[in-house]
């Protein structure tokens, strides 16, 4: 799992005149070019759930999400890459054609269940393990919906190591907080801002320390200082939503540096970056390194 990266992450300048305007630097740090269908944050979720998997023989990992769910697409990669089965529980009825995501994911040989929402909701969780494993058998390994557990907080705390400079601000979407509190967990000195893609998205806060809280008990560290602050009001109008400002903005960005956006969560928090950057949100002369957490689209 150490060795698959296909290539460092890029640290890209963005140069706009509103950056010059405010005396402020942005970059990209292009985690999606790492590898061509683990790339993004997803990589760093997975990877010491991989070797926790391996540890406990286990062959199979579960796990849940939507029909467009990312974390569902990069099981199923990370399965098919380093020899695991995987089942996708799947949140709603089952749509054919399959959409890309699902698509992709029964290519890799990832087998579909489908829930109605109601059982979804109560069966997705950490501590139904117990119902999943014997109903599937104990060669199961189970990760949650959105893969956000200690494990993945464990990941994304190294998910900057490849950085070549230190920013004052480092900005990422958020869906479960997962990537968050590992981010700020490894980047102390750092100011970390987190833009929820969903409408509400104060409970991160919560979930944010839970989880931060959490990665200090179980691994015995001293606990160290972290930065998080959540920016709540770039969601345009909940998860997967969007209207034409946004739709124009990836448009005049991928115009600009030949990277598609992703809809759900990159493009809603660079939109963010930008604005506040307007705003006056960054003193003058701060670097902002904003993390592009998704794949190679
Ligand atoms: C899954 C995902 C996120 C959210 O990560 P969390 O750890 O759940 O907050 C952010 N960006 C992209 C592109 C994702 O696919």
């Amino acid at each position: 799992m150490n060795n698959f990266i296909t290539q460092l992450p890029q640290l890209l300048t963005l140069k706009e005149k509103i950056m010059e305007e405010k005396e402020v630097e942005v970059f990209l740090y292009r985690l999606e070019t790492i590898h061509e269908k683990l790339g993004g944050n997803k990589y760093f979720k997975l990877k010491y759930n991989l070797e926790e998997a391996k540890k406990q023989n286990k062959t199979t990992l579960l796990t849940f999400g939507g029909a467009y769910s990312n974390h569902i697409f990069a099981t199923a990669s990370a399965g098919k890459l380093f020899g695991f089965e995987t089942i996708g529980i799947i949140r709603g009825e089952e749509h054919l054609p399959l959409n890309p995501i699902l698509s992709h994911a029964k290519n890799e040989g990832m087998k579909l269940i489908y829930l109605n929402r109601t059982d979804f909701r109560t069966l997705k969780s950490e501590d139904k393990k117990a119902y999943w494993q014997e109903k599937l058998g104990n060669d199961v390994y189970f990760l949650p919906e959105g893969g956000a557990n200690i494990w993945a907080v464990k990941g994304c705390t190294e998910m900057m190591q490849n950085c070549t400079l230190a920013p004052d601000f480092i900005c990422l979407p958020c869906g479960t907080g997962g990537t968050l509190a590992g981010v700020s967990i490894g980047n102390p000195t750092s100011k970390i801002i987190g833009f929820p893609v969903l409408k509400g998205g104060d409970f991160i806060n919560n979930d944010c320390n839970v989880f931060i809280e959490k990665y200090f008990d179980f691994f015995s560290l001293s606990k160290i200082k972290t930065n998080f602050e959540l920016i709540t009001n770039y969601h345009f109008g909940g998860y997967a939503k969007s209207n034409l400002e946004l739709k124009g903005f990836m448009q005049s960005f991928y115009d600009k540096y030949q990277i598609k956006l992703d809809e759900v969560y990159t493009a809603k928090c660079i939109y963010g970056v930008y604005d506040l950057i307007a705003k006056d949100y960054f003193p003058k002369k701060t670097k902002i390194v904003i993390i592009n957490t998704q794949r190679m689209l």
